[in-house]
């Protein structure tokens, strides 16, 4: 999986989703069943690809199993077996735009596609005014959405922000009034780091975040500490940082940053080993450290992609050896194609524990599995084993009260749980925990 800079990375941006799939050149390798449920998962959840990811990273000879494939594509296991059935009955009916996008409608809602209160939750108010595409939850924390950064390089199916794809309309969450968010960072000193996220930010034209970024360093602003940008760009297009032809615009942009004493971080998505082989891939960790940046990698655990110790030993002493530090590990949320990308939370913790055992100290800087739930970030510490009953062991690393924060806590064991909902206090000292 090595590629030669020059020859072979693609240098126009050519995206592929459900309008040009079936032109694309790899269209006729697919086998008709596989074929059949790219056109029919498409209809429901978003899609979107890129040359890149298709000629560097997808092993074409493993195709439906492999990892960036299962990764990218949508596949007939993301429905239910009767919403797929409906679906592709309309679909061989040749039904109208109105009809399909109708009955995906009806499809969609059953897939939980605001959790833990994305829309309606977390969103700050100055003087009386709400402050849409602003989201508030833990106190150093700012996330920011930057409207023209809420599209991305794919559209995964377990990503929280997968109705934002389909939704050009009201639930649609973004600002792009940078000054609000000075404003408020002013009133509220206690924030110290602002993330900018998605979407992908990096799909902005640095002219583009130049505009947010700029700002927001002029401002000066004493209690800011930490910019963090989080980002699928270095797996899925790290041109972004080498060729593009802002590129050298946006290290410039970056160092600027750094020199005005604000950390820079780089919360990259990276969810395989394979995303970090590309010596492109390479060349753009190199350019970003350059900058002064400093890089951190987050990682859903995904069935079919790397639900695997073997992939996340890989990762993470890759990771390391490229500079960047292991960061999160994240359970696969509650939204979307959860059911065909979910794994038990002690199964979880099993990948986690075996993969944190073979590498060194440096990398087992991961905190994880992770479940970004309504009331917090809750780890999972694993089963604790005593009689009468077994016990799982938890604890918060974020939540809106920080007393709660590192307290460790127990369920009731449940082999099957897949996210914190499904979990009940073990005793009744635990109960606190779970309201
Ligand atoms: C994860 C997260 C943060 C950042 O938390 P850290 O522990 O500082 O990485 C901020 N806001 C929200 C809503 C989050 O989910
Ligand atoms: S933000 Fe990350 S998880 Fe969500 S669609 Fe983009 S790449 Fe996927």
């Amino acid at each position: 999986m090595n590629l030669s800079l020059a020859s072979r990375q693609p240098r126009r941006y050519r995206p592929f989703q459900r309008g040009n799939v079936q032109s694309a050149p790899f269209w006729g390798r697919l086998s008709p069943e596989v074929r059949e449920a790219v056109s029919v998962v498409s209809t429901v959840l978003p899609f979107r690809t890129n040359e890149y990811v298709v000629r560097e990273l997808i092993d074409w000879d493993t195709v439906p199993d492999d990892p960036i494939f299962q990764l990218t594509f949508p596949q007939r296991g993301m429905l239910a077996e009767s919403d797929y059935e409906r679906m592709a009955a309309l679909v061989r009916s040749g039904a109208s735009k109105a009809e399909l996008e109708h009955a995906a409608g009806q499809v969609r809602r059953k897939l939980n596609p605001h959790p833990a209160g994305q829309a309606t939750h977390n969103v700050p108010s100055l003087d009386g005014r709400r402050l849409e595409g602003i989201q508030h939850k833990y106190r150093e924390t700012v996330l920011f959405f930057p409207a023209q950064g809420q599209t991305c390089h794919a559209y995964c199916s377990f990503c929280f922000r997968w109705p934002q794809f389909v939704d050009s309309g009201e639930s649609r969450f973004e600002n792009r009034e940078i000054d609000v968010l000075i404003e408020y960072l002013r009133r509220n000193p206690q924030v110290t780091d602002v993330i900018l996220t998605g979407g992908d930010p990096m799909v902005m034209r640095t002219s583009v975040l130049r505009q947010y970024v700029e700002p927001l360093l002029e401002a000066d602003l004493p209690s800011l500490r930490t910019l963090r940008i989080g980002t699928k760009a270095l797996s899925f297009w790290p041109a972004r940082f080498v060729t593009d032809d802002d590129s050298e615009d946006l290290l410039r942009l970056f160092e600027r940053v750094v020199r005005s004493g604000i950390h820079l971080a780089m919360m990259l998505h990276v969810s395989h080993p394979r995303e970090l082989m590309t010596a492109i891939a390479s060349e753009a960790v190199r350019r970003l450290r350059n900058s002064g940046a400093t890089l951190f990698t987050q990682s859903p655990l995904i069935r079919h992609v790397n639900d695997d110790p073997a992939a996340w030993t890989r990762l993470w002493s890759d990771t390391v050896r490229l500079g960047i530090t292991p960061y999160y590990m994240f359970v696969e949320r509650n939204t979307g194609a959860k059911r065909y990308f979910e794994l038990p939370l002690v199964e979880a913790h099993r990948i986690h524990q075996e993969a944190a055992r073979q590498v060194s100290g440096l990398a087992r800087t991961v905190r994880g599995p992770v479940m970004s739930a309504f009331a917090g970030k809750v780890e999972v510490l694993g089963p604790l084993e005593g009689a009468p009953e077994e016990a799982l062991s938890l604890q918060f690393l974020q939540a809106r009260d920080p007393e709660r924060v590192y307290r460790p806590f127990r369920a009731r064991l449940d082999l099957e749980a897949t996210w914190f909902d499904e979990l009940e206090p073990f005793a009744a000292e635990d109960e606190p925990f779970f309201e």
